[in-house]
């Protein structure tokens, strides 16, 4: 079976809304002719969302967000539902990144809460696993991986996971400009589908689309998205600038 590759850009917490939107307006253009055969999504903070959404609205280039709440409405200062991501434009929402739980307290508890709510409303969560260097370093990092895929997925039904996008992202990769090996990366996205196949079945885990993330660059991506578990990138730093997120873009589709 195959499976679209995705590239989606995290922006984190950089550019001002007119930053993003002059982004967008740039990426379109830059990226004629090579659509299709891959996916792109690019991942602005909250404020510019609607911005970005609405340059982006005739093209293919989908809108995502970096992080969600997953109740409906109510008494939670300073957080977003998914109602209100949907209303922005958006279709991805990142689920867990390795930044939420390491400097704000996200537990895998909450990322399943979170992925629920976000299918409830038909958007399409990307939820991020990845052990530490140390956790790599102690040999645990199929178990931690294991942990926090099963925990996060918990209670979905076969077809809600088909749907998803899970990025591998080593938290040791991230930022650092040290990304993983293409053996490395493929070992565990690879890990990740058969965990996928052990629990969800043989369809869920052939339609799932495995992300790798940490430090994806124009000169890693062919390599990288060539995996045969690599079902594309979710770039941070390097999704910042128009050139160098169009060329892993092109990298992808060229692999
Ligand atoms: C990320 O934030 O998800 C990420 C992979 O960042 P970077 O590409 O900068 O390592």
């Amino acid at each position: 079976m195959s499976r679209r590759p995705i590239i989606a850009g995290n922006w984190k917490m950089h550019k001002t809304i007119a930053e993003a939107v002059d982004f967008a307006r740039n990426l379109k253009p830059a990226l004629a002719g090579v659509r299709g055969r891959v996916e792109v999504a690019v991942c602005p903070a909250f404020t510019a969302l609607a911005g970005v959404a609405e340059v982006l609205q005739d093209t293919e280039i989908a809108v995502g967000a970096q992080d969600v709440h997953w109740e409906e409405s109510g008494a939670f200062t300073g957080e977003v539902s998914p109602a209100m991501l949907k209303d922005a434009g958006c279709r991805y929402v990142i689920a867990g990144h390795s930044e939420r739980r390491q400097l704000f307290g996200e537990t895998s508890g909450n990322v399943n809460r979170k992925v629920k709510a976000v299918l409830s409303h038909g958007l399409i969560p990307v939820m991020c696993v990845g052990e530490t260097l140390a956790e790599r370093e102690a040999g645990i990092t199929e178990e931690v991986v294991r942990t926090q895929t099963g925990a996060g997925l918990d209670g979905l039904a076969p077809e809600q996971v088909a749907a998803m996008v899970i990025a591998y992202e080593p938290v040791w990769a991230i930022g650092t400009g040290r990304n993983a090996s293409e053996e490395d990366a493929q070992q565990v996205t690879g890990y990740i589908r058969g965990l996928v196949r052990e629990w969800y079945g043989n369809t869920a885990a052939e339609r799932l689309r495995i992300q790798y993330g940490g430090s994806v660059k124009p000169e890693n991506a062919a390599g990288l998205m060539a995996m045969p578990d690599i079902d594309g990138a979710l770039v941070g730093g390097a999704s910042l600038k128009v050139a160098s997120f169009v060329e892993i873009i092109k990298a992808s589709v060229l692999s």
